[in-house]
């Protein structure tokens, strides 16, 4: 059975945290990209550069041979299927290669192939012949951090003696170990300790060290002072490298305070618009009328894939249900499941074994499933004071204007939020029209 819950699970019992909508966890929502990510994301924008030195001449490569990289480790990228470095990689890999090594910090969506780029710097430093970390790589979570080892293990497939440790809670180290390993990869507080306390690292002998997703490090209580403290124990050679999907005020004051003489590199964002996109909304006295507005068009959804989105787990696990005793087949993606279920639900979704997902706002940042014509809001999203979370309107409705495809919104409206409806309409300044749900036709 494929679906999350099914007919008389006795799961679908409502509990307080039904009430709650679903927080958007950084981490969480970071790891889930990554599990479900195929492809490097595209992007029209151009990549900014400022130099630390802004007279030194700007590379940039087109391929990864004129890196000049160790034979094993060309192989290793080949095989992970990479023709040639993306668009951040052609700016940023010359930089992080070059000698002597030079400080970065840079910011691009995630999908953009950061990862890929420090991971081969760290491989390219790296010798294989000397038995101690030579590379530190600070993540924010446990599961982050096998990510990204992951990528260490497949890319250096043919770096045969280059091997990971983790510092991760939980990974008990022997008292009196030597740590043979070349690469360790960890959150803030264990690499702390193992430095520190247990004297498991030498720091003095690290010659590259990535601070890995700071935004979601700085989200974290004593990451940002417990990364600065490993940072300050670095000899003053060691390179080092920062970065971030975004860039808030506060995650660049942190990457200026950690990352002495940068060079930064940006990549802006995708801008999501609604330009492609139909709107629509049907007028519904209450929940069992938005229901039945919802089954009369089910047919016509169907065609394509959708997604439908509900303000509370509660709600969503509500419509779950009733779709399901109506046997219309639909899969419920919500934030009490695990990251792994998430996946393997989206997975699902995106082979087009799921026509329909039902979820919250856990779906709608940062997780594109491309082939998404029609998204229902089943409850307009709102904040706190009951306005319009325009914001989230967006990321659940809109697309990027240039690799986006056209959509559908339907918008199943009780009549007293009429107006936040409306509030919508003209803080994107786009129409969203009525639609009589008896009515189809009426959908160009
Ligand atoms: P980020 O760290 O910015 O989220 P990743 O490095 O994880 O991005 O890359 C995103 C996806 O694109 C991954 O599946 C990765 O294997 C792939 N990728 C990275 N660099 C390239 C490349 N040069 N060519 C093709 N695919 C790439």
């Amino acid at each position: 059975k494929s679906t999350a819950v099914s007919k008389g699970d006795d799961s679908v019992n409502n509990t307080e945290e039904d009430e709650e909508e679903d927080v958007v966890d950084l981490a969480a929502t970071s790891l889930l990209n990554k599990l479900i990510r195929q492809s490097l994301v595209e992007s029209s924008h151009l990549v900014e550069v400022l130099q630390k030195d802004p007279s030194s001449p700007l590379y940039s490569v087109k391929t990864f041979e004129e890196l000049r990289l160790k034979e094993e480790l060309l192989k290793g990228i080949y095989a992970m299927g990479f023709n040639r470095p993306s668009k951040i990689q052609e700016m940023a890999l010359p930089m992080m290669l070059a000698h002597p090594p030079q400080n970065l910090i840079a910011q691009s969506q995630s999908g953009t192939g950061k990862t890929a780029a420090f991971v081969l710097a760290m491989l390219s430093r790296v010798n294989a012949l000397e038995l101690f970390p030579q590379c530190l790589c600070l993540a924010p979570t446990y599961e982050l951090a096998l990510q990204t080892g992951r990528v260490v293990e497949r890319m250096g497939k043919f770096c045969v003696d280059v091997q990971v440790m983790y510092a991760i809670r939980g990974n008990r180290i022997p008292r009196g170990t030597d740590i043979t390993k070349q690469i360790i990869i960890g959150t803030p507080g264990t690499v702390l300790d193992w430095c520190f306390k247990r004297k498991l690292i030498d720091l003095a002998k690290i010659r590259v060290f990535v601070l890995d997703e700071a935004d979601v490090m700085i989200d974290t209580q004593g990451f940002s002072d417990q990364s600065i403290r490993i940072q300050r124990a670095l000899p003053s050679e060691c390179q080092m490298l920062l970065f971030s999907a975004t860039f808030e005020d506060s995650v660049w004051q942190f990457a200026e305070r950690i990352i002495p003489d940068p060079n930064v590199i940006k990549l802006r964002k995708e801008e999501l618009t609604l330009n492609n996109i139909r709107q629509y909304y049907v007028l519904c006295e209450n929940r069992k009328e938005k229901y039945q507005a919802l089954c009369n068009i089910y047919g016509g959804i169907t065609i394509g894939q959708a997604i439908i989105f509900c303000q509370t787990r509660r709600n969503a696990k509500w419509l779950t249900v009733e779709m399901m005793q109506d046997g219309h087949q639909v899969s419920l993606l919500s934030g009490e499941l695990t990251v792994d279920q998430r996946a393997s639900i989206i997975q699902r979704f995106r082979d087009g074994k799921e026509k329909v997902l039902i979820t919250t706002n856990v779906c709608a940042r940062g997780i594109d499933v491309k082939q998404v014509t029609i998204v229902v809001n089943f409850d307009l999203p709102v904040n706190q004071a009951e306005e319009p979370d325009y914001e989230t309107y967006l990321h659940r409705i809109g697309r990027t204007g240039r690799f986006g495809k056209k959509g559908l919104a339907f918008n199943m409206i009780e009549v007293d939020k009429l107006p936040l409806l409306m509030k919508i309409q003209d803080h994107f300044n786009s129409s969203i029209k009525q639609l009589d749900p008896e009515d189809m036709d009426e959908i160009e």
